[in-house]
């Protein structure tokens, strides 16, 4: 059995994953890992290997002894990525800016370019490559292969991607729509023709991943025209913690008027908007359990977040002039129904009808929701970030 290593590493964790890359989207992966709180005081790692899972907790000074350490346990079990047949290690790498649209070999200019896009990611990026250098110092033999958030967007046609602010300064600056979750928007539309019958060059759909961060996409014949996120993934939906679209007037005025500074409205609005910021709460179950105490604010925020959902969704079936499926991904997608049916309630005019009954069903796979007399298919498909990584990174490295 081959397996290729996945790392997702983050400013003061790393996720990674030992995943067959031929496994279903719904397998659980082979092992699991989290390393957290690298760099205080206490740190914990968490692995989990089938039915067994286990916690340590120690001081993590770096993300290189947190792998490290993470690798030395597994070795006990006879599963570390050294002993194991790892074909390749894909890394996710949030901003490719638009030197990038498909994964790469990972060799020193390609972590140089990626660093260059730093400052269009200054939380990621610099993660992204910390995680980088950790694991070609720690499994040299192996190639390494950067999976871009961006890459699927890279094509977004002009009128989609700019923004209409001066030009010069636009260009200057790097500042268009770059668009984010391409892993997942490109993973699950690719499924969609199969489940619905049609040919992939000929499907128009919208992908709606809905997780803490949320984004949707218009998806024709393949290819991206059109997705919410943009120059960050603060745009467009509303989000667990994050604003979404907002007037750009808004920032200007709390910094004049309400005695704010540029990173404290960031903070503001990345980590204390969105349904929290009008709700208390990020977890759309515990949203529910609220509205059904008949909370005020959960409801309003609830209502707030559908409105976005919606005007997205109008925008895009007039963007793609006829849409073959509608598809919910990610943590609300895969399971809120409630979210689901009143996304695209009352829109029979446009030929999308959900069947109750089918939307009801507990998360179990990819499936269709919608009604047999539904012209527009509505589907639940799960992403499953890791193992699209997993995929792009040893056929990339099979080529190699
Ligand atoms: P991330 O953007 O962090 O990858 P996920 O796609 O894992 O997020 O989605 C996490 C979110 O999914 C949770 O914050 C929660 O709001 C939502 N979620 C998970 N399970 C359920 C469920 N059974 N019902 C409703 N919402 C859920």
């Amino acid at each position: 059995m081959s397996y290729v290593l996945v790392i997702n590493s983050g400013s003061s964790s790393v996720k990674f994953q030992i995943v067959d890359p031929n496994s279903d989207a719904s397998d659980p992966p082979f092992v699991a890992g989290l390393v957290e709180q690298i760099g205080e005081p206490q740190g914990r790692i968490t692995i989990t290997h089938g039915e067994d899972r286990w916690v340590l907790q120690k001081s993590i000074p770096t993300h290189k002894e947190g792998l490290e350490e993470a690798f030395e346990r597994l070795a006990l079990r006879g599963v570390s990525p050294r002993e194991l047949d790892v074909v390749a290690v894909g890394h996710r790498v949030v901003h490719g800016g638009m030197v990038f649209s498909q994964p790469e070999i990972i060799v020193d200019p390609v972590v140089d370019m990626i660093r260059e896009l730093v400052p269009l990611a200054p939380l990621h990026n610099p993660a992204n490559i910390d995680g980088i250098e950790v694991a070609r110092e720690l499994l040299p033999d192996i190639p390494h292969v950067a999976v871009f958030d961006t890459g699927f967007f890279h094509s977004l046609p002009p009128a989609a991607a700019l923004y209409a602010i001066n030009a010069e300064v636009a260009s200057r600056n790097q500042i268009r729509r770059y668009g984010f979750h391409g892993t997942s928007h490109e993973f699950v539309s690719s499924q969609v023709p199969g489940l619905i019958g049609t040919d992939p060059d000929h499907t128009r759909q919208i992908v709606l991943h809905l997780g803490n961060g949320a984004s949707c996409s218009a998806v024709a014949n393949g290819h991206a025209i059109d997705t919410s996120m943009g120059l960050t993934p603060l745009a467009g939906l509303v989000m667990g913690t994050r604003s979404g679209d907002i007037d750009p007037g808004v920032i200007f005025h709390l910094a004049r008027h309400g005695g704010m500074s540029i990173d404290e409205i960031d903070e503001l609005l990345n980590k204390r908007s969105g349904v929290k910021g009008l709700a208390g709460v990020n977890d759309f179950r515990e949203l529910r359990a609220m509205i059904e105490n008949e909370d005020g604010d959960a409801w309003l925020a609830y209502n707030v977040y559908i409105n976005r959902l919606r005007s997205f969704i109008g925008s895009y079936m007039v963007a793609l002039g006829r849409v073959d499926a509608i598809t919910f991904t990610a943590g609300v997608g895969e399971n809120d129904k409630f979210v689901r049916a009143d996304a695209l309630d009352n829109m029979e005019a446009f030929g999308v009808k959900i069947d109750p009954e089918r939307n009801s069903l507990p998360n179990d796979g990819p499936r269709i929701i919608s009604a047999d007399d539904s012209r527009v298919k509505v589907l639940v498909v799960p992403t499953n970030e890791e193992l699209a990584i997993a995929q792009k990174a040893a056929a990339l490295a099979r080529r190699a």
